[in-house]
């Protein structure tokens, strides 16, 4: 049974662990920022952008779609814990790419007799799901005024992660993963750690970071 493996687990060491590592940490994200992606299993999104504890909000779910519930965790998480920057990420290979829509809800009403109340938000394409669901938190009455959002789709065989702009027809820069400890992680590296929160924000969501980073790969 798997949750049993999991309190195995837990009491194995993991508790110490997690203790360990949430011991000095501020609530508010040090980076005052929030990943939303998906739940997919074989997402590493601290691998990823070289994260700590700490150091963002991760709002994942079904495909990494904006929904009602990740409005309300986006909004308390500005208007109480102080963040001001989303990225939003989705990936090649999504599970919400290989049904429709109208199909899931169709099935389900076979099945139990009625459809779902929501949607499954299913795509074809991850970059026009990207689009989307960016132009809807850029328009969401909730969010912060200059809240900054910025988009991609991470590939899931080869981790290359594609930027996506709202303005359909921008270009879209293929970046290519970095090999060896992202550029980002020298920012963690100063005597700013031991004071948590302070300093680490904007050097980590500045383009000319990303850029370094994808330069050396
Ligand atoms: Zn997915």
């Amino acid at each position: 049974m798997a949750i049993e493996e999991l309190i195995r687990r837990y009491e194995a060491g993991g508790g110490h662990l997690a203790k360990a590592n949430a011991e000095g940490l501020a609530v508010p994200p040090a980076l005052h920022t929030v990943v939303l992606t998906c739940m997919d299993s074989r997402l590493d999104v601290f691998a990823l952008f070289g994260l700590e504890m700490g150091d963002v909000h991760v709002l994942r779910n079904a495909g990494g779609v904006v929904t009602d519930d990740v409005i309300r965790s986006l909004t308390i998480s500005q208007r109480k814990l102080a963040t001001r920057e989303i990225l939003l990420m989705q990936h090649t290979g999504c599970g919400l790419g290989t049904f429709t829509d109208d199909d899931f809800s169709e099935e389900l009403a076979n099945e139990v007799g009625m459809r779902p109340p929501w949607r499954t938000h299913a795509f074809r394409d991850p970059i026009v799901s990207v689009r989307r669901d960016m132009a809807q938190l850029r328009h969401d009455p909730f969010l912060l005024p200059g809240t900054r959002v910025r988009g991609f789709v991470v590939d899931i065989v080869t981790f290359d992660l594609e930027e996506v702009f709202v303005e359909q027809g921008a270009p879209s820069v293929l970046r290519t993963p970095v090999h060896g400890r992202p550029a980002v992680e020298i920012a963690h590296e100063g005597p700013e750690k031991q004071t948590g929160a302070q300093g680490r924000g904007a050097d980590f969501s500045a383009p000319s970071q990303i850029r370094t980073a994808a330069a050396g790969g």
